[in-house]
């Protein structure tokens, strides 16, 4: 399914970091705020552009190809010169960031780049807002009103209870059928059950390794595949008072976020979306806004028993709203009217 997604030029993403940084910033302003291990090397290409060549480049190729903004016509063919489709994948990855458009890595641009995110390919985006997988796949309408998830008994972490990691994912299950006509229920048969969930260290034979701390998080596949991996290299946590890691990530956070792709929401590059593709250590954020909710209900229908009215008021106060197009207030209000009639 990656293979599928890299071919038709597809990804995600997750990061919160550039809008803090002007342009010009100076390298060693953003290196104390993204402790990102894994590309921590490209912080040298600052100012980097067309033309030249410098060491590093190459390693920012096979980045850009593994998150779908290079082609698979150059795989095996990465060299350190910053040329024509190495340019055209900057200014594509810019645009798709909302990052000003310059061809050039900036340090803005780097810094989204070093951000801890998702490891599913990312889609190019023709409107910022929820996106889908190619072909737009979901679990079947007919054969399927609950999906199983059953956690691997070989891949767990040890330094966690494993009550409390089911309790976090029942939570963030909990969150998506709130919205939609589709029930969860935990299986002891993992074997069997739809959506299969572990943490997994390195290679592990999906063709998707993972690298460490931080850089990539965790992955998921788009239905009905069912897998959901978490990347074991990380410091997991539930409660970051119980845990004063720099590097702690959130579970329940990307478990909502992963849950979304396993049910076939690609990423979103709304940036207070859960399926906005990075997330910062010791970020909690896992409540659905009015985006991953009219991308999810578009796919599956809505949850008779859901009520818009409390999300937009909370979204309108957190002033997510702002910036939306003025079409879309006029359907909140309808159904807001709607609700309270
Ligand atoms: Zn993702
Ligand atoms: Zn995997």
């Amino acid at each position: 399914m990656f293979q599928l997604l890299f071919s038709y030029n597809t990804f995600f993403f997750l990061s919160l970091l550039p809008h803090l940084f002007p342009a010009r910033t100076v390298p060693g302003n953003f290196i104390n705020h993204s402790p990102t291990a894994t590309w921590h090397n490209f912080v040298g290409l600052i100012d980097a552009g067309k033309g030249q060549n410098f060491s590093g480049v190459s390693d920012l190729k096979k980045y850009f190809h593994r998150f779908g903004y290079l082609r698979n016509d150059v795989v095996g063919n990465f060299t350190d010169e910053f040329d024509e489709s190495f340019e055209s994948a900057v200014v594509n990855y810019q645009k798709n960031f909302g990052l000003t458009v310059t061809g050039k890595l900036d340090a803005g641009t780097v810094t989204q780049i070093m951000s801890p995110r998702c490891g599913v390919s990312d889609a190019v985006h023709v409107s910022k807002k929820y996106a889908y997988f190619s072909g737009e796949p979901r679990w079947g309408r007919s054969a399927h009103d609950t999906l199983t998830y059953a956690f691997s008994g070989d891949h767990m972490i040890d330094y966690m209870k494993i009550s409390d990691v089911r309790e976090a994912f029942r939570r963030s299950f909990s969150r998506w059928s709130a919205v939609i006509p589709v029930n969860f229920s935990e299986s002891d048969d993992y074997s069997s059950a739809d959506i299969k969930i572990g943490f997994y260290d390195g290679d592990h034979g999906d063709e998707e390794p993972f690298d460490g701390v931080l850089g990539v998080l965790a992955h998921a596949f788009s239905p009905e595949n069912g897998r959901l991996h978490l990347d074991i290299a990380e410091t997991w946590a539930i409660d970051f008072k119980l845990s004063e890691s720099k590097v702690a990530v959130d579970l329940e956070s990307v478990a909502t976020h992963e849950i979304g792709h396993v049910l076939g929401l690609a990423h979103s590059l709304v940036k207070g979306a859960v399926m906005y593709p990075s997330l910062s250590p010791r970020t909690k954020k896992v409540d659905l806004k009015v985006d991953d909710i009219e991308g999810i209900q578009a796919l599956y229908g809505s949850n008779l028993d859901y009520h818009y009215c409390s999300l937009i008021e909370s979204d309108v106060s957190s002033g997510w709203f702002i910036g939306i197009n003025p079409l879309n207030w006029l359907t909140y209000l309808v159904m807001v009217v709607g609700v309270l009639l």
